[in-house]
């Protein structure tokens, strides 16, 4: 045995059920053997074929002209920011999204370019009162508006592209382009019942995680305009992301979009079945928004709660008041009923 088969070993026994993230997702055997079957070539000077077919695909899912393929969701994120605005420029952001609370403001340390962070609406989308109130005037004494950098799913809260579509709107009229970070796309896109180009279409580029839900173990795709995709994969070197071959990683993502997308559905109703568990036993605040749960319990209990589930094998993020859960396709009926038992026990032995 190798060393490294026995430390997953150890980590299966004591971990059962991982409500962490959708990050915590690990490549199934089936998924492994594309990996290493994969054709690859050097990707910097475009030569692999596997990177190349994941791009293609994912552009003309999206009805976009190009797709570029990154490491992290927030290098792609950061080189699509880079690629719309220029030093001095601003970006609308929601004040609780990734990219301006989750990407150690990669955009100003390395870009110049502001974040002007806007109140989100209880849905988790940006108004178009709040939109038409950021944009600045062309003044020499502000930054230059350029772009509104949206999200969607938020904190697995989904969002209808009617309402989507009224911000961006604003942007539009004002000359503004329009970045979605599509971290959970799938996940909205199943939920939202549409086609991945109808969501698409609101933003000029799109970044697709293929490493959360989608269960692939490393990976994102940007998708946009021939002319943006060119200016993303030139920042995407300039910021270290220019992968030689890649393919192995690409063929993962692939994997994913042929067989994984569909289960997405299952960890919705999962997410459903587990709080539905905790509003019968009626102990805290529960609210469900996609694959994710969020479920406040009385502050006295939050610490010892914690534990206890830790001790019968279920990881819970430290997040508080209220504990965030996130389903994914490495948590099945069985390992979910470990969870919902682990709550029952504890809530029983009060
Ligand atoms: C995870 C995530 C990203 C990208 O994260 P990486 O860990 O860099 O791949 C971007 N946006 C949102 C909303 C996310 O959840």
């Amino acid at each position: 045995m190798s060393t490294y088969s026995g430390m997953t070993a150890t980590t299966d026994t004591d971990c059962i059920c991982d409500l962490r993230s959708d990050t915590f997702t690990r490549p199934d055997d089936a998924m492994r053997k594309v990996m290493a079957s994969a054709i690859v070539g050097d990707d910097v000077y475009g030569e692999d074929p596997t990177v190349n077919h994941l791009e293609a695909r994912l552009a003309d899912m999206m009805g976009k002209e190009a797709a570029v393929f990154f490491p992290t969701g927030t290098q792609s994120n950061l080189a699509a920011i880079m690629a719309h605005c220029g030093r001095g420029d601003e970006i609308i952001v929601g004040n609780e999204y990734h990219t301006f609370c989750d990407e150690a403001a990669g955009a100003s340390v390395l870009a110049g370019i502001s974040l002007n962070p806007i109140k989100t609406e209880a849905g988790g989308e940006i108004s178009p009162v709040s939109v038409a109130a950021a944009i600045k005037e062309d003044d020499p004494h502000y930054a230059r508006s350029r772009l509104l950098c949206l999200e969607n799913t938020v904190g697995g809260r989904v969002i209808p592209i009617d309402t989507i579509k009224s911000a961006t709107k604003i942007a539009k009229d004002n000359g503004l382009s329009v970045h979605l970070d599509g971290a959970r796309f799938f996940h909205a896109i199943t939920d939202l019942n549409c086609k991945a180009k109808d969501l698409a279409d609101c933003a000029d580029s799109v970044s697709l995680c293929m490493s959360k839900g989608l269960g692939a173990p490393v990976g994102s795709v940007l998708v946009g305009s021939r002319e943006l995709t060119a200016q993303a994969r030139r920042n995407r070197k300039i910021l270290g992301g220019s992968m030689r071959q890649s393919g192995v990683l690409a063929a993962a993502a692939l994997y994913a979009l042929d067989h994984n997308i569909e289960g997405l559905s299952e960890d919705h109703r999962r997410a459903t079945l587990l709080a539905d568990a905790l509003k019968a036993l009626d102990v805290g605040d529960v609210k469900i928004n996609s694959n994710m749960l969020f479920f406040t319990p009385a502050p006295e209990h939050h610490a010892s709660l914690h534990d206890h589930m830790k001790k019968s094998g279920v990881m819970i993020g430290g997040q508080s008041p209220a504990m965030r859960m996130v389903l994914h396709r490495d948590i099945n009926d069985e390992s979910l009923d470990t969870a919902i038992k682990a709550f029952q026990s504890y809530y029983k032995s009060l």
